[in-house]
């Protein structure tokens, strides 16, 4: 009987990427894929400490896995990611939850086989934390969700230690993936058939920063837009006050760079930016938004907002407000400021009262869904490119895939259509969708 893995993942699409490797890794063990913990002999979790909410949800579910691991004392049960990298959540874990058999990092994911040979030698608990290193491992693969779009990781870690963000803490310093080994998995890639490559890093403006030649970001994808095979090209996150001319210009040349930017914003108040350390002002950000609608008039812009950063004032959210009825954004994430244990922003002053956060944050909504409902209605009677993903959860008649603005489509079709690309006509615009017929 092959022994069975199952991993359980929060937060962002690194970490997704990540489980997609830890899944190769212990597919290579012998294990198969369970998504029935009760059935599973080795359990991940790979965590994520962006939000407080995310850390507790750990520890009520490693709670809850106690009395199966008396049931399965041969079960093995690991903890990863942003979480472990902090060691008072370690402590915790060590603490309280001493049925966690493993304990690693978001640095050193290649390194599970041999903590699961020590763990099975000397059945203690392994712990085993690579605080910050300069080094990149380009030889794990990985389990991809999808077999038509892939993530790929072209950079790790952040410098900008945004005041709010634990990011920097627990991925380290910004360190780049060598060009030629980010070419060449993306060239394996289209032979296998991948269509989409979304090219993941915390900033991926700053790529090849690092480096001690000249090669940027919109190198790389001047490079990633010569292979063969891949029709669109995505990448997430970007920072503003890394966003070049260069770039911009990359984008708009390049036929296979999507016509889609995710950029972050997170407020519309100088002083709160400044407070923020987000390195740039409402003024350069909407004349990066000028450039960018300029150069590439389809775009469709996404960001980050955080509603209630300490010491937020009703002055600061009303140009918060005015910069997204300027902007018109496409879509939107939008966060009530939440204290992190171990930033900057912690520590400050002047925490906004939670009734405030939430009444400033229904302000916020009431206009931007409109504004994005308003962006969506462009669409209706045009006929667009979708690369189909799935079957929609609702309803198995339905497909739903992307265009290459990154909108979500839904529409009917039969599932040999999935990873093909097909012309939809849009019919129906909502507030996060869209929807049409085949053509
Ligand atoms: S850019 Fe700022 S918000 Fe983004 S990961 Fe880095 S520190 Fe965090």
């Amino acid at each position: 009987m092959k022994k069975k893995y199952t991993i359980v993942t929060y937060g962002c699409q690194m970490n997704e990427h990540d489980s997609e490797k830890i899944s190769w890794l212990l597919e290579n063990l012998g294990y198969e894929w369970t998504d029935n913990k009760e059935d599973s002999d080795f359990i991940v979790y790979n965590t994520c400490l962006v939000r407080e909410n995310a850390e507790l949800k750990v520890y009520g579910q490693l709670g809850a896995l106690k009395d199966l691991k008396r049931r399965k004392p041969e079960l093995i049960l690991a903890v990863c990611g942003c979480m472990m990298q902090r060691e008072e959540a370690r402590n915790v874990i060590l603490e309280k939850y001493k049925h966690v058999d493993i304990i690693f990092g978001t640095n050193n994911i290649h390194k599970l086989p041999i903590l699961i040979d020590r763990h099975k030698q000397t059945n203690e608990t392994v712990v085993d934390i690579i605080e910050d290193t300069r080094d990149i491992d380009d030889n794990i693969e990985a389990n991809r969700k999808y077999s038509f779009k892939a993530f790929v990781n072209i950079m790790y870690g952040c410098n900008n230690f945004c005041t709010y963000c634990i990011v920097p803490y627990t991925r380290g310093r910004e360190r780049s993936r060598e060009p030629e080994s980010i070419i060449k998995e993306i060239e394996q890639l289209a032979s296998e058939g991948y269509k989409e490559i979304m090219l993941l890093g915390q900033n991926v403006n700053s790529y090849g920063k690092t480096f001690d030649y000249k090669y940027t970001f919109a190198d790389l994808l001047k490079d990633v837009n010569k292979i063969d095979g891949i029709e669109r090209i995505r990448f997430m996150t970007s920072h503003p006050k890394d966003l070049s001319d260069e770039l911009i210009n990359a984008m708009a040349n390049l036929d296979k760079v999507c016509e889609q930017l995710h950029l972050p914003v997170q407020s519309g108040s100088n002083r709160i930016l400044k407070a923020m350390n987000r390195k740039y002002t409402r003024e350069d950000y909407l004349l990066l938004i000028e450039k960018l609608r300029k150069a590439i008039p389809d775009i469709a812009i996404t960001t980050d907002i955080i509603v209630g950063f300490p010491g937020e004032t009703e002055e600061d959210f009303q140009e918060t407000l005015d910069l997204v009825k300027k902007v018109k954004y496409d879509s939107a994430f939008t966060f009530l400021y939440s204290t992190r244990e171990g930033t900057i922003a912690a520590r400050m002053e002047n925490q906004v009262p939670d009734e405030i956060k939430k009444e400033r944050f229904q302000r916020l909504l009431d206009i931007i869904y409109p504004i994005f409902l308003e962006k969506n209605q462009k669409y209706l009677n045009k006929t667009v490119e979708v690369l189909v993903e799935e079957v929609s959860k609702n309803n198995d008649e339905i497909l739903s895939g992307r265009t290459r603005t990154g909108k979500l489509v839904h529409f009917k079709g039969t599932k040999d259509l999935i990873g093909k690309f097909v012309n939809v006509n849009i019919d129906a615009a909502k507030t996060f969708t869209l929807e049409g017929y085949l053509v």
